[in-house]
């Protein structure tokens, strides 16, 4: 590990975690509390569907071929055999210019190839309702349009065939891939497990927000956002509170932690007289990284014990966000099988203003992204310290700048991150 005034850079920072960052079990979840959750299993289909060839049109089914010079002023007479519903399969075989009423979603009586809709259609006599609609079906009907084979019929396995693979481990599951699992026939899918986060906020000036504010002291703004990304990244944060600056009861507080799948602190990152955390980690267990060339957020580091991953994101309320977007949301997504992907869209351009920058460093500027006749430009927000949350509720959006440059030039066209 580099020491403190050595930063790291970001990627290599992130490829030292994520080689200690371990997927977490799995479990079975109903379909209907499978929606949002990550698949930890590959879906395969154990059926044909449709399961049969089915009629895809209120209609008759004919053979296709004996209404080849059907028209309007040519209509084709078929001998009413039977009637199809849908949920029954058939007993019915037709012959040449034999029809049998059919709904959509009945099975394809044998014999038949095609379906003429209604509307092509005239039922002459009989009808098939009554008396006789079993045997002796004797209506006929005319058919005025020509239907090839295969028309309005969905065959066999045309949506998804047996064996074939639906879906794969590591997706998150939206509402259309449930309505395939239930088309497949399953009650249940496997899962990747939620991962309980514990979230604690470390200072000795931090209040809750129903304490009275009294001097020198603020409001604790972290565990609530920390909490809320943990949200948004599919797993559970539970908020422990608020810890002192006292080495022992952090201690103690990690100590305690450890019984969650990973554990977010904040504040005492640092390198102040209070800024304790990065000894008790290291105490306890292993800092695999402490001092990231990023900002804001360059206190960040992250550190394993007892396998369970410790982040100590700086105090700072925006550098407690970079540095959550930065390495624990990565994380989380490898926890819990997915792919490591960034959360926001990503649109082009053209910068307003220049974007100062330092070599060799990370920097993730919060901008205003303006439309102005069809045409997006970025103002980056002014007042923009890492204490300053409204930074963040006032940008809609935030441009990275890579370590390669010392800043973006103004009217460059660079991607923005849309929030
Ligand atoms: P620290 O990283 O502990 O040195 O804190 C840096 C700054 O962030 C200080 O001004 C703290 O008061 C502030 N800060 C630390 N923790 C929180 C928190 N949980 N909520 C809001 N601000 C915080
Ligand atoms: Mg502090």
């Amino acid at each position: 590990m580099k020491g403190f005034h050595e930063r790291t850079f970001v990627d290599d920072a992130l490829e030292v975690l994520l080689k200690r960052v371990k997927p977490i079990s799995r479990e079975t979840v109903r379909l209907s509390g499978a929606f949002g959750r990550v698949l930890g299993e590959d879906v395969t289909s154990m059926y044909d569907n449709p399961p049969f060839d089915r009629s895809a049109m209120d209609g008759y089914a004919v053979k296709g071929e004996n209404t080849f010079s059907a028209s309007g002023t040519n209509p084709i007479y078929f001998t009413l055999v039977g009637e199809v519903t849908t949920g029954i399969k058939p007993d019915i075989e037709i012959g040449d210019f034999e029809a049998v009423k059919i709904m959509t979603g009945g099975p394809i009586p044998k014999g038949a190839d095609a379906v003429v809709m209604f509307e092509y259609t005239n039922e002459l006599n009989g009808g098939g309702e009554g008396e006789g609609a079993d045997e002796g079906y004797g209506g006929e009907i005319e058919v005025l349009k020509a239907v090839t084979p295969g028309k309005n019929v969905s065959f066999k396995g045309e949506d998804v065939k047996k064996g074939d693979l639906l879906l794969r481990t590591g997706r998150v599951i939206r509402p259309h891939d449930i309505g395939i699992i239930s088309t497949v026939g399953m009650t249940g899918v496997g899962v990747f497990k939620k991962p309980k986060v514990a979230v604690i906020s470390t200072g000795d000036e931090l209040l809750v927000p129903s304490e009275e504010l009294t001097s020198g002291k603020i409001y604790d703004s972290n565990s609530y956002t920390i909490s809320s990304l943990v949200l948004k990244n599919g797993a559970v944060p539970v908020r422990v509170g608020i810890i002192k600056d006292d080495y022992e009861r952090l201690k103690s507080a990690i100590s305690d932690a450890l019984g969650y799948d990973v554990v977010i602190l904040s504040g005492a990152t640092s390198v102040g007289k209070k800024d304790v955390i990065p000894q008790v980690v290291s105490e306890l267990g292993e800092i695999l990284v402490h001092g990231v060339s990023m900002r804001p957020g360059e206190p960040t580091g992250f550190g394993i014990i007892k396998d369970t991953p410790v982040f100590m994101l700086p105090g700072y309320p925006v550098a407690t966000i970079f540095g959550f977007e930065t390495f624990v949301r990565p994380a989380l997504q490898k926890m819990q099988g997915m792919r490591i992907k960034s959360p926001y869209p990503r649109v082009k351009a053209v910068l307003r203003r220049k974007i100062p920058s330092e070599l060799g460093r990370r920097d993730y500027v919060r901008v205003k992204l303006i439309e102005e006749k069809g045409e997006c430009f970025i103002e980056p927000i002014r007042t923009s310290g890492s204490g300053i949350i409204s930074s963040l509720v006032r940008a809609n959006g935030f441009v990275v700048v890579p370590e390669n440059t010392e800043g973006l030039e103004k009217g460059k066209t660079v991607d923005v991150n849309l929030l």
